[in-house]
């Protein structure tokens, strides 16, 4: 028998696939999924042109999602006041693949991007599987600090001179907002990296919070990322997006396979996007549910980080490994994302907060 793994590229040797367990439990608050279903009425309006579009399965999809471009340009422009055009958006099946698109135009082999832990773990996944190298840059000194220091990141920026750099706010796992002034100097730091902030939980901030979307005008070498995967409640649809100048999203056709939007992911995107108020309208239940859970977790004398997202990460365990597994016992399923100390917690519904606070209590008591 040939050992296939050993006919691996090199890079690849010994590396394990994204595994975030999807277990069958009461309550599963692990992948920052919204918790509401889809609301009868969109659930109405997709079937409806899901149905137009079957008949039509025969023909590829409009390859360049014009529709879809547009809509997801108009929401953009809605939200944030800022102007973004219908050009300046691309789309893809998450916005993993928006990621990957981007690593593969700009990244790739003899190339670095560089991201600052802890971060969103698949930022170097995707990096290093399009085939460039990735750097762990520090987020501040104090690594129990999870802010980003800015004259920190500059420093590292100057240092490694990256091709690719990634910025997430909010940021996962630690649910911190970068300030916007982060974003610019850390820009201003390169004349050449592809700066993408990955905004994939802008819609969860606090008031005040702006988006990186209002610093586009000017700054050519700017990605703002998108999904629809959370405030949207619409993981299971695969679509994510980004804004950049319109130069650099037309670049994206060099890279995406062809009509690799399926007519039904337009068709069912562009129904959420029409009815995109019904989609968000339980994000400020989501907000009010996360700030319950912080002031439940310091109840209990644990640590949470203050958040903009639709998690918290909670320090304060004896073990993660031994409080995950505890909880799970519990039935509630959260996410152990390898920060000592931590466990990383899913705002749910109001009856999930109170079974999560509820299990936490029973594993706080019993000291882990
Ligand atoms: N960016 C961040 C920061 C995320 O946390 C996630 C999902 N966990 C994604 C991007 C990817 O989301 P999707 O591919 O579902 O759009």
């Amino acid at each position: 028998m040939t050992e296939l793994r050993a006919l691996l590229r090199p890079e690849l040797q010994g590396a394990t696939p994204y595994g975030a367990p999807q277990l069958d439990v009461p309550v599963a608050l692990n992948t920052n999924e919204s918790a509401y279903p889809v609301p009868p009425v969109v659930v109405d309006q997709i079937a409806h042109d899901v149905a137009q579009v079957a008949a039509t399965l025969n023909r590829y999809p409009d390859r360049e999602f014009a529709r879809l471009r547009e809509l997801l340009a108009s929401y953009l422009t809605k939200t944030s006041g800022e102007h973004v055009t219908a050009d300046q958006v691309w789309a893809a099946n998450g916005s993993n693949e928006v990621l990957q698109h981007l690593v593969q135009a700009f990244g790739g082999a003899g190339r670095t991007a560089l991201g600052f832990t802890p971060s969103y773990s698949m930022h170097p996944l995707i990096a290093g599987r399009g085939g460039a190298t990735w750097i762990d840059g520090l987020r501040d000194a104090d690594p129990k600090r999870f802010d980003l220091d800015a004259d920190l990141a500059v420093e590292q920026t100057k240092q490694h001179d990256p091709d690719l750099i990634f910025l997430t706010s909010p940021n996962n796992p630690t649910g911190t907002s970068i300030d916007l002034d982060v974003v610019r100097r850390v820009y201003d730091a390169s004349d050449h990296a592809i700066v993408v902030v990955d905004e994939a939980y802008t819609e969860f901030a606090r008031t005040g919070t702006r988006s990186a979307l209002t610093l586009l005008p000017g700054r050519d070498r700017l990605v703002v990322s998108r999904t629809m995967s959370k405030a949207f409640a619409f993981a299971g649809a695969r679509l994510g997006y980004f804004a950049a100048a319109t130069e650099l999203a037309e670049l994206m056709r060099l890279v995406r396979l062809p009509y690799h939007l399926s007519s039904v992911t337009q068709a069912v995107a562009c129904a959420a996007l029409e009815h995109a108020d019904t989609m968000l309208a339980m994000v400020e239940r989501i907000k009010t549910t996360r700030d319950a859970l912080v002031d439940g977790c310091l109840e209990l004398g644990l640590q949470p980080v203050p958040s903009d997202a639709n998690f918290v990460l909670v320090g304060g365990f004896a073990d993660s490994a031994t409080a995950w597994q505890a909880l799970l016992d519990e039935g509630v399923l959260v996410r152990d994302v390898g920060i000592p100390h931590h466990l990383r917690i899913t705002a749910g519904t109001a009856e999930e907060n109170t079974a999560v606070l509820q299990a936490l209590r029973t594993v706080t008591a019993a000291g882990r």
